[in-house]
């Protein structure tokens, strides 16, 4: 069924995957129920221990965004991974771009007055700070439980200021409360890029490479293949990855991780998206397809960097690409 793209946020992976997630029985009548092509719902758990909430997964990838900041509007508590997060940061910068960098978060660290009052102009102040301030390229605001118990209306706000700031907004609902489901972040994360650098008329006009005409465009889209990678790849992986495509003589453009937004703005100048995760990357692939028509390669991921198991990806690669009507 196509998914709602156009919604203020991605669906929870309850509603959009149906999956289980629990289940209460003898081993018997599990393999009677799969045995026969029976669909798992969700069973009710009613308890679970302390686990990561949405908030991990994502700002694990937002925070490798090179010129951007991580604007947190949540309770001050709820950005606290982020001082453990940085040490990939700044391995993963040092290890593509040859230097280290830190990520810069900041958050509106709502109190008790705020849930009282709302926080929205305390957000709008802090966009326009630091807007100021850092002069990102991007500036990704992240919302946490809170402004969603307390019903911050972040969408009409970031809609408000589209035009407003230099920076490119981009909106990542994560409510830590909203999903059992963490690897809802995933989806969480595409959707607000599909929101805002994919799409957005302010972002399209930061983004584009002004020397570059449409039909420069329409070259690159036939030798370019999008390599998703949230984290479940190495830095080494990546690169042999790309090594074995551009031995195929593809361009290869790897996101979201360390994307800038002109990488990503470009995901849909290409002719076949590549993942090797179906747990990260499934809800952008469908995204990509449904609007752009770009088709797709699901596979696991090869396990460890040695070009005889990478090698198994690029015969799907040959055959999706000869398939393609305009692949020369
Ligand atoms: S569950 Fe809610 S309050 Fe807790 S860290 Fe996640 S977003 Fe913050």
């Amino acid at each position: 069924m196509p998914i709602n793209f156009e919604l203020k946020e991605a669906p929870k992976r309850e509603d959009r995957l149906y999956p289980c997630i629990t289940y209460g029985g003898t081993l018997c009548g599990l393999q009677n129920r799969l045995g026969g092509g029976a669909c798992f719902q969700d069973g009710s758990r009613e308890f679970s221990q302390g686990s990561l909430c949405l908030l991990l997964p994502a700002l694990a990838i937002i925070n490798s965004f090179p010129n951007n900041v991580t604007l947190m509007h949540a309770s001050v508590g709820c950005g606290s991974c982020l001082h453990s997060q940085n040490g990939s940061s700044r391995a993963g910068n040092l290890l593509r771009f040859g230097k280290i960098r830190d990520s810069i978060w900041v958050s509106t660290a709502l109190n008790e007055v705020d849930v009282i009052s709302g926080g929205i102009e305390k957000l709008e102040k802090a966009i326009f700070e630091v807007d100021k301030t850092y002069n990102p390229k991007t500036i990704t605001v992240v919302t946490g439980c809170v402004p969603g118990i307390i019903g911050d209306d972040v969408d009409g706000l970031i809609n408000k200021m589209r035009g407003e700031t230099s920076a490119v907004l981009i909106p990542v609902y994560c409510e830590g409360f909203k999903t059992k489901i963490w690897a809802t972040a995933y989806d969480d994360m595409y959707h607000g890029l599909i929101k805002s650098v994919l799409d957005d008329p302010h972002g399209r006009e930061r983004v584009v490479p002004h020397n570059i005409d449409d039909c420069r465009f329409e070259d690159l889209k036939k030798r370019r293949v999008n390599l998703c990678n949230i984290s479940s790849m190495s830095r080494l992986d990546e690169l042999e990855l790309t090594r074995l495509l551009n031995a195929l003589y593809l361009d290869v453009n790897i996101v979201p991780l360390y994307s800038d937004s002109e990488q990503l703005f470009n995901v849909k100048y290409a002719a076949l998206t590549i993942s090797t995760c179906p747990t990260h990357d499934d809800y952008f692939l469908q995204f990509l397809k449904q609007a752009y028509g770009i088709p797709y390669l699901l596979e696991h991921m090869p396990v460890e960097a040695d070009s005889v198991v990478y090698s198994s990806l690029l015969w799907p690669v040959i055959n999706t690409l000869i398939h393609l009507r305009d692949y020369s």
